[in-house]
């Protein structure tokens, strides 16, 4: 997402769409508790993240702190405990597993083929998230469907077999307009790499700025697929997204 509008201007039909939000949040708040909303730290993130906080929705939050995040990301941690006073919960990956990866594989191994990188990602990401959702009744991401190919088919709610519990997007027919705007009008925080380029952030080494009209998602893994570009954590058709052959 490039952070490139300074206008507040309405989307057209914004209002519903933020209704529509909190009313989902709302209920699962009272139908799904305990719930998790798992954050990336991204400007989707952080609008649910003051959504949920600003209105003191009974939702815990965490985030993945797999060990190779930019410090910008890290950053959003303290302006979010500053803003909102509210520490988000951190899951860090098997250290041991780590290191296992690291003297075997290499500590960038994740360049050499879609497997190695489907493994670094299982260790930093997916088993820690396993262990994120362990005993809750459902789960909650900032997924959109216009932000890639593989989120095209985005549900609001979908049941995560993988894990035994359902997933909700609240923001899955939300724009980036949508987005920036709510982060304007409310002085939403936001990670700073959203001003240099970088629509979608994840990892540091497997993260790079865009041009202008690239996908929004073409500075991630770059040198994979475009088909591919999920780190095996999210669910289509009640399955986890596997990552497909190049
Ligand atoms: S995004 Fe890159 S560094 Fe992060 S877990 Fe996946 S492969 Fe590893």
């Amino acid at each position: 997402m490039q952070n490139t509008s300074s206008t507040t201007t309405e989307p057209v039909g914004f209002a519903d769409r933020l209704n529509a939000t909190k009313a989902i949040l709302e209920r699962i708040a009272a139908n799904f508790s305990p719930a998790v909303f798992a954050s990336s730290l991204a400007a989707e993130d952080m609008v649910l993240t003051d959504l949920i906080l600003r209105d003191k929705t009974a939702i815990g939050i965490f985030s993945l702190e797999t060990g190779r995040l930019p410090a910008a990301t890290l950053d959003v941690l303290a302006k979010v405990k500053q803003t909102y006073d509210y520490q988000i919960k951190l899951f860090y990956p098997n250290p041991d597993a780590v290191a296992n990866y690291v003297e075997n594989k290499g500590l960038n191994a994740f360049y050499d083929s879609v497997e190695l990188r489907k493994e670094c990602c299982h260790i930093r990401k997916v088993e820690p998230l396993g262990r994120a959702l362990a005993d809750n009744k459902a789960w909650i991401t900032g997924q959109r469907r216009s932000q890639s190919s593989t989120r095209a088919s985005l549900d609001v709610q979908e049941h995560d077999a993988a894990h035994g519990l359902e997933k909700f997007n609240p923001l899955a027919d939300w724009s980036e307009e949508d987005v920036w705007h709510y982060i304007r009008s409310n002085q939403v925080p936001y990670n700073a790499l959203h001003d240099q380029g970088y629509p979608s952030i994840g990892c540091e080494p497997c993260t790079r700025a865009i041009q202008p009209g690239e996908d929004i998602r073409a500075g991630r893994w770059w040198w994979e697929n475009p088909d591919s570009k999920e780190c095996g954590l999210h669910v289509v058709d009640g399955k986890l997204v596997r990552i497909k052959a190049i």
